[in-house]
């Protein structure tokens, strides 16, 4: 059975082929991405709910490869935390992220940057360390950046995460639980996490005008939030209505396309200036 599982895996597959191809020259194309400097940081803003005001961005990776074209994160990352290109990845968002940081705060804005971690990243010897030095060199208000970690990543090794993370936030920084409610942590999980902010996954906000049970979802996760002293982010807002409904249920920042998509820095601080006029 193992070889014949072994064998399925080379054997051409119609339909599968094309994807087949394309994962492998993704693998191949990956340790140049940082070299070649291929990757790019788009931000999205986000946004309190009860003012509107915008108090700072979550830095979204983009790739582009000569040969391949676009490369959606959700296609790359998954493929740079099985060979650890994600390593060498972050190390180059974490940098990029913090410049532009130290760009927005030098021009008078007081914002919080969102950096995305993976599983691995929190398996890193130096990445503690790292960090330190980088928002020290900066100048950066610790509490002015937050690493945003998804819900499945901390099941993946719970007690290396969670000590992990808690050396994180002694640096001052902020930790924030993404896509949650789509992992399948238990309340008694959540109150050992050591997290400043809880990140609704967007599959709960987008119907949120139309759906009641998804509305029910939301409300009580932003309660039992709320209780246990986080700040609430609900992502994937589309339209009003959503933006309304969660202000009435005391979301504290919301995310969306509603507002904005994520844009590059340039583009970012061209919708920044016409949302501020
Ligand atoms: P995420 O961290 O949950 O990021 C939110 C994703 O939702 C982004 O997709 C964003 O473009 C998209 N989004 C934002 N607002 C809306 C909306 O209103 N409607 C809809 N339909 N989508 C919205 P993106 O940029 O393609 O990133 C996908 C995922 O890739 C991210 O999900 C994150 O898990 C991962 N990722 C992106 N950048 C990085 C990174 O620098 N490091 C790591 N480890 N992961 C990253
Ligand atoms: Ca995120
Ligand atoms: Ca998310
Ligand atoms: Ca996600």
């Amino acid at each position: 059975a193992a070889k014949l599982q072994q064998l399925s895996v080379v054997e051409y597959e119609p339909g599968m082929d094309e994807q087949h191809m394309r994962r492998l020259r993704i693998l191949q194309a990956l340790p140049n991405a940082v070299t070649e400097q291929n990757l790019q940081l788009h931000y999205q803003p986000k946004i309190a709910a009860a003012d509107g005001r915008v108090i700072g961005a979550e830095a979204l990776l983009r790739w582009r490869d000569d040969g391949i074209g676009v490369v959606r994160p959700d296609e790359f990352i998954p493929l740079a935390e099985q060979t650890g290109e994600i390593t060498p990845i972050t190390a180059w968002v974490i940098q990029a992220a913090l410049d532009q940081l130290q760009l927005w705060q030098e021009q008078g804005f007081d914002f919080v940057m969102a950096i995305n971690l993976s599983a691995v990243n929190l398996q890193e010897p130096e990445l503690v360390e790292s960090i330190q030095q980088q928002l020290k060199r900066r100048h950066i208000d610790p509490s002015k950046v937050t690493f945003e970690v998804t819900e499945s990543a901390l099941m993946v090794e719970p007690e290396l995460a969670i000590a992990k993370l808690a050396e994180l936030r002694a640096l001052g920084v902020k930790i924030s639980i993404d896509d949650y409610g789509t992992g399948y942590s238990s309340l008694a999980q959540l109150k050992r996490l050591p997290v400043d902010e809880l990140k609704i996954d967007r599959s709960f906000v987008q119907d949120l005008a139309i759906s009641d049970i998804d509305l029910t979802i939301v409300a009580s996760t932003l309660r039992l939030a709320r209780d246990m002293g986080l700040t609430t982010v609900a992502e994937g807002v589309e339209d009003e209505q959503a933006w309304q409904l969660l202000r009435d249920k005391n979301c504290d920042v919301l995310q969306g396309f509603y507002f904005s998509r994520p844009l590059a820095a340039a583009q970012f601080d061209k919708w920044l200036k016409e949302y501020l006029r």
